[in-house]
């Protein structure tokens, strides 16, 4: 087909459409209001307290294999949901990167983080080495906020927090007379991480004079790490409102 042809087949098939499709009349424009509109002061919001739980590991990234052969990821995923209902039982709203077995990139587990705008973001671990709870924060150095921050190092605006709401953890943990380490690491997703954030990895509680020996899998000895942990994210809130 020439071009002329294919020009003009194309002018009659507009035509044929205009006719079978008429412009519908414009609507009226508004009338002025005769009352000139007050307009308040803009309305502020409160920011929310949401708290991101990110179990590590999933799917094909099975983690550190634990004593009884269990999978890291799997208890990861199981203390994290634990953690989700005891917060949501305190009134405190979650959001977790994953609720099952599934492959989640780092940079996934970040967005969710950053989308959230989180208060502050627990990235749930297990070992099988260790005794206690260890606590990690991101090793970058702290800076200022920036409106835009590498990807890379986006924690690094966050690490004075970060390191605030390690202490409150920290003390809860020692509350409940569970021994805990601290350290710092530079694991994905924490350095993208743009809130207070701080990994929890749970290892077994050796037995000593005060303390009995429990494995990472016993409910009871979960249930005070995730209760030592909720303590701390409550008084975290309240720190947060003021
Ligand atoms: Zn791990």
């Amino acid at each position: 087909m020439r071009w002329t042809e294919a020009a003009a087949l194309g002018i009659a098939a507009v035509s044929v459409w205009m006719q079978q499709n008429p412009q519908p009349p414009l609507p009226p424009a508004p009338a002025a209001p005769s009352i000139p509109e007050v307009v308040g002061p803009p309305r502020v919001q409160p920011p929310r307290f949401v708290v991101v739980v990110d179990a590590a590991h999933g799917g094909s990234d099975t983690g550190a294999r634990t004593s009884g052969g269990i999978l890291e990821k799997d208890i990861t995923l199981s203390l994290s949901a634990r953690l989700r209902s005891t917060l949501r039982a305190h009134g405190i709203e979650v959001v977790m990167t994953r609720q099952s077995d599934m492959d989640l990139l780092p940079v996934n587990r970040a967005e969710t983080a950053n989308r959230t705008q989180g208060a502050a973001c627990l990235v749930i671990h297990a070992t099988a080495t260790g005794s206690g709870v260890h606590l990690f924060t991101s090793s970058l150095s702290p800076a200022a906020n920036e409106r835009f921050m590498p990807w890379q190092t986006a924690q690094s605006a966050y690490v004075t927090q970060s390191l605030k709401l390690e202490s409150e953890i920290d003390s809860a943990l020692a509350h409940a007379e569970i021994p805990v380490s601290l350290g710092r690491a530079s694991v994905e997703p924490m350095d993208s991480i743009t809130c207070p954030e701080v990994a929890v990895e749970i290892a077994p509680l050796v037995g000593g004079h005060v303390t009995e020996a429990r494995p990472i899998t016993d409910v009871s000895y979960q249930k005070s790490v995730v209760d030592a942990v909720t303590a701390a994210l409550e008084q975290w809130r309240s720190d947060w409102r003021q």
